[in-house]
């Protein structure tokens, strides 16, 4: 694990360098769902402190612990949310990736309004407007992102899972004119397979799971 990090932080290293982006200018988010404890604390122990999650039931029975032993450590929401475990979610997360329906909104204003807080969000776009796919729809972003501002929920960027089956670039750079657009300097895109040319895009995060920790074992779980 900890020889893959090395190598997948050199890799965005080398990508910020070719980009003409500063160094340090692109955050590594190690996306540890589903993967085996002592996988996790390798890296931990290695000295990575930001960390991504999917599901808020695992990340619960994870951080809570992890924190108590190693400190402060950034874990972020980048899968879907259900609205019913919203609450959770703004408590156990510094940001989550996953802000993908007005529904969603709804819940995360009401929740900072009672808490005085809320943790830093991204727009998770669908910018292959695939049915499948969770996100808001390019041509309705710049009404809801006005809409979030208006209830002064904290957005500060975007974020794509680009379609598999496409070159990922074009969704890169449709994600990165779109934050232009609305003023937002967070770009969360790039994943194992392609967080180079997210960074050659303007990816502030990238989301890095199996290249770094190995493959998920889903049935293993
Ligand atoms: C699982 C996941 C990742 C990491 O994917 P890898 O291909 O393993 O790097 C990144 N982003 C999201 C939203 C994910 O769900």
């Amino acid at each position: 694990m900890t020889t893959a990090l090395a190598t997948i932080l050199e890799k965005l290293r080398h990508a910020e360098q070719s980009a003409g982006r500063a160094p340090g200018s692109v955050q590594l988010i190690a996306v540890s769902k589903v993967q085996p404890l002592e996988r996790v604390v390798a890296v931990l122990e290695y000295g990575h402190r930001l960390f991504g999650e999917n599901y808020v039931q695992e990340a619960l029975g994870k951080w809570p612990d992890l924190r108590a032993q190693f400190g402060t450590v950034a874990v972020h929401m980048i899968g879907p949310l259900q609205t019913n475990k919203a609450k959770v979610a703004v408590e156990l997360f510094d940001t989550i990736h996953s802000l993908d329906r007005p529904s969603l909104a709804d819940k995360l204003a009401s929740l900072a309004q009672t808490r005085g807080a809320s943790p830093d969000l991204f727009v998770q776009v669908n910018t292959g407007a695939e049915p499948q796919k969770a996100g808001i729809l390019p041509e309705a972003l710049d009404a809801f992102i006005a809409d979030c501002r208006r209830r002064d929920l904290p957005v500060v960027g975007l974020m794509c899972i680009p379609p598999e089956s496409e070159d990922a670039t074009p969704h890169f750079r449709m994600l990165s004119d779109m934050a232009a657009r609305n003023g937002l300097t967070g770009l969360s895109m790039g994943m194992s397979s392609d967080f180079p040319a997210a960074i050659a895009a303007g990816a502030t995060h990238v989301r890095v799971g199996s290249a770094l920790f190995g493959a998920r074992d889903y049935a293993g779980r």
